[in-house]
């Protein structure tokens, strides 16, 4: 597995060093070769450049994703969330299911944004290409043949940016701060600690979700 993460890796010449060894790790984290990680991967990169920012290091940025649940090519936001750094961890990846391939990033620093969307042409190759007819027919993604994997991988971070995926922006987006908690409250009824700003009050005293027994 990571012999062969790192013999794809090398084979893209377009991308940096840094780059490289990011796309390294996210293959060996997401855990199969697919089109829609990488086509997420090269949306986030694409996305970074037109915003002006690195890749996320802290909790200085965040995204927003229109990916669905329980659809095919979901990938695309574990390449998008790995190229941007704007992990779910760090609470930095919110998700707003509407199916498609759409995503906003933000700085959270000055307020400005950009909107990405994959092309229409390029989720139609997607849909069409081998890759799929082995996943309809319910071959999990970790046996699809390596021939049906890696040239698509290759040839989707090999292509440039602007024929991949569509950016808006530089625009102003209005970000709504809110204070992070750091205190921790003991549940009354079953003892665990829970984040101050989590819990519930049942006549008067402090309760976690899980205990909670009025209805809402
Ligand atoms: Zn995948
Ligand atoms: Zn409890």
């Amino acid at each position: 597995m990571f012999d062969k993460s790192r013999e794809l890796t090398k084979k893209l010449t377009k991308l940096n060093d840094f780059q490289r060894e990011i796309l390294y790790s996210s293959i060996n984290v997401h855990g199969h070769i697919c089109g829609g990680m990488p086509l997420g991967f090269l949306a986030g990169l694409a996305a970074l450049e037109k915003l002006g920012i690195e890749r996320e290091r802290n909790m200085d940025s965040m995204l927003v994703v229109y990916v669905g649940n329980n659809h095919a090519a979901g990938c695309f936001v574990d390449g998008l969330q790995f190229a941007t750094g704007c992990t779910f961890g760090k609470g930095l990846l919110k998700k707003e299911p509407k199916g498609k391939w759409e995503f906003l990033l933000i700085n959270k620093k000055n307020g400005e944004a950009v909107r990405g969307r994959i092309k229409n042409e390029i989720i139609e190759g997607a849909f069409n290409a081998p890759f799929m007819s082995y996943r309809r027919k319910g071959v999990n993604p970790t046996d699809v043949p390596e021939d049906a994997t890696h040239d698509v991988f290759l040839k989707i971070l090999s292509t440039d940016f602007d024929k991949v995926v569509e950016i808006d922006g530089p625009f102003k987006y209005e970000i709504v701060r809110k204070k992070p908690c750091f205190k921790i409250v003991k549940c009354s009824r079953c003892g665990m600690y829970i984040a101050e700003n989590y819990i519930s009050l049942e006549d008067g005293t402090p309760v976690c979700l899980d205990c909670f027994q009025y209805g809402r």
